[in-house]
């Protein structure tokens, strides 16, 4: 078993270490919570007081073609594109990760009834050729307005605001879509049949930390005509993802969480090149209009991802999106992942050696293909103790019901962090320094 001391020779080893230097954190905290807000990089404060100060400030108005803001989506959009497997113009940052998965899943379903009605117009098409007028055609007509395929596959599991989205969506539809719910991974292969129209899956699940194979559920999906709606909240800056090689259809994802962007910076959407052309939702603001500034009264859709924003964009928050980005251009995936492991690793055989007495439950898979950057431990008493652990500086979150959350940022956290988290867990268990009462405020 590892000694502290053996904790500060890894990390006087770690060439990541470095990269510490670009984030302002506390002296006194372990922060094991980027999944669910990064932390700061130095440069976004200065960023955030040039883009206050000049371009606001001074440019006015003018910004919006002298600072670049109104390519600052795209601008963003390729520099995360190489961190998911996406290549350039085929992404952009903005709005919310719930409204890009809005926009996604309703351009798979568009999709999907498209490619049906256009079947169909053939067969309608040959059926009059052969006897006008028949029963045939007026079904074949008829049966437009309902696609055929009108199941939405997800997790019971997946992050609450995705299940949300898909009920608002095929609610307001009003098309006979449904959304069939898997209770784990392995009941994925029974749940996706002919009738799947879009399978809409997280890659990283928020509250296990269970990673899934994008690339096998993704064939999977296509072996059956089904499109996929990836959501890489927590997958995006934690772990390799490769949108392209996997054959993923659309994504979206956070840049709050391991991309360091801030507080609710906004999301991204990617389409795949292939998906472009026929690529459409419901949500045809004018930033996507081919034309914006002619000010047509009539929407004519961008032939490029533009098409995915829908207004006006919050430039003061996007701009310290990059500031996030910048500091992965100093590294790569693959050096994040082996850290990342080997930090979860750290982590899940000390609690076990050092907390054997207590009963805390490992809810993180220990494979390493299937896990996220982040360890999920169950405990009786989890808000509590983790109250207790943020009162010490040790800053984790608590998810229900009874999971603590730990998040493993390999930019910013050092393997002496994962020793004296540890350590703190134990200390507060063996000496019942928690309050069982304790109950939960509005954001856990
Ligand atoms: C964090 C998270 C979100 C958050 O969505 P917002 O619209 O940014 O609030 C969505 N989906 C998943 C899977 C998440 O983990």
């Amino acid at each position: 078993m590892l000694s502290r001391e053996d904790c500060l020779a890894l990390d006087r080893k770690d060439l990541l270490a470095p990269l510490r230097g670009d984030f302002d954190l506390p002296a006194d905290v372990v922060y094991l919570d980027g999944n669910s807000l990064g932390a700061r990089p130095v440069k976004a404060r200065v960023r955030a007081q040039e883009v206050l100060d000049q371009e606001w400030g001074r440019g006015l108005i003018r910004s919006w073609n002298s600072a670049g803001w109104f390519d600052l989506p795209l601008r963003l959009g390729d520099r995360l594109a190489p961190l998911v497997g996406a290549g350039p113009g085929e992404m952009v940052v903005t709005d919310t990760t719930s409204v890009n998965l809005f926009k996604a899943l309703a351009a798979a379903l568009h999709i999907q009834a498209q490619s049906q009605s256009e079947a169909q117009t053939q067969t309608q098409s040959q059926a009059r050729d052969a006897s006008p007028h028949t029963e045939a055609t007026a079904q074949a007509a008829s049966a437009q307005s309902t696609p055929r395929r009108r199941v939405i596959v997800s997790e019971r599991d997946n992050f609450p605001t995705d299940l949300y989205i898909a009920q608002g969506l095929t609610h307001w539809l009003d098309r006979g879509y449904t959304l069939r719910l898997v209770d784990s991974p392995e009941a994925l292969p029974a749940a996706i049949d002919d009738d799947v129209a879009v399978v809409m899956l997280t890659h990283v699940n928020y509250r296990t930390g269970r990673l899934l194979d994008m690339a096998a559920v993704t064939a999977l999906a296509h072996a059956c005509g089904a499109l996929t709606v990836w959501d890489l909240a927590h997958s995006a800056g934690s772990v390799p993802v490769d949108l392209t090689g996997s054959g993923a259809d659309f994504a979206v994802g956070c840049t709050y969480k391991y991309l360091n962007g801030g507080p609710g910076s906004p999301a991204f959407i990617w389409v795949a090149p292939r998906h472009m052309q026929s690529f459409s939702h419901p949500l045809s603001g004018w930033w996507g209009h081919a034309s914006p500034f002619s000010m047509e009264s009539d929407f004519r859709q961008h032939s490029t991802i533009r098409s995915a924003l829908c207004g006006t964009q919050p430039i003061v928050s996007l701009a310290l999106v990059e500031c996030g980005l910048e500091i992965f251009e100093r590294t790569d995936m693959g050096a994040v992942r082996k850290k990342s492991l080997a930090l979860t690793d750290l982590f899940i055989s000390l609690i076990e050696a050092r907390c054997a007495t207590h009963p805390l439950t490992l809810v993180t898979p220990r494979e390493h293909e299937l896990r996220g950057s982040q360890v999920s431990i169950e405990f009786p008493h989890a808000y509590a103790l983790m109250q207790a652990l943020i009162g010490r500086g040790v800053i984790g979150d608590y998810r229900e019901p009874d999971i603590m959350r730990f998040g493993f940022t390999p930019l910013y956290l050092r393997y002496v962090d994962v020793w004296d988290a540890v350590e703190t867990i134990r200390c507060i268990l063996d000496d019942h320094a928690y309050d069982p009462q304790a109950t939960p405020g509005a954001v856990t």
